[in-house]
């Protein structure tokens, strides 16, 4: 289970010498998850690959979870399942994340040294996944979707940074 994951990761140094990190959380343990969800039995499981690729350090790899939302429309359960390719660059600018080429997401660090809460990865990755508004596809009246559902805060790839900066 999670017991020998690491709780914060060097991801550049990580990256340097190469990496695969796999493991689970249960979906119960992901704090801002929470609210989201119709249930929080179960688990997301990951894998991480850390590598070099070419100039950049990169993070590739899935996040995969069963998860059950509520429908927006009819509020009985939706099952989704997440199968997310993770494709992340590791930078130190924003300079640098504005030049990653298109399939990369930044994951930004203040210093080449800087750890990150793995499970923030993989948390980010899981809410990158779900949907803006949970609905079944047949579930089309949308003069009833509560407005509130419709979440302004998107999460991006710098909310780890954003996570880290409460400490
Ligand atoms: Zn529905």
């Amino acid at each position: 289970m999670s017991s020998h994951l690491p709780e914060y990761v060097a991801p550049l140094s990580l990256a340097e010498k190469g990496c695969l990190i796999k493991g689970e959380y249960p979906l119960a343990s992901l704090a801002r998850l929470q609210g989201m969800l119709a249930c929080y039995e179960g688990n997301v499981r990951f894998d991480l690959n850390f590598e070099r690729k070419g100039r950049m350090r990169v993070i590739t790899g899935s996040v995969l979870a069963d998860l059950e939302l509520d429908c927006q429309v009819c509020m009985e359960a939706i099952d989704l399942s997440v199968d997310r390719k993770v494709s992340l660059s590791v930078v130190t600018s924003i300079e640098q994340a504005e030049r990653l080429p298109e399939e990369y997401e930044a994951l930004l660090l203040e210093s080449v040294e800087e750890t990150v809460v793995l499970m923030d990865i993989v948390e980010d990755e899981l809410l990158l996944a779900l949907p803006d508004v949970a609905k079944h596809g047949d579930c089309s009246n949308g003069e009833n979707i509560n407005e509130e559902a419709e979440r302004e805060e998107s999460v991006n790839p710098f909310s780890v940074l954003a996570n880290l900066k409460k400490d």
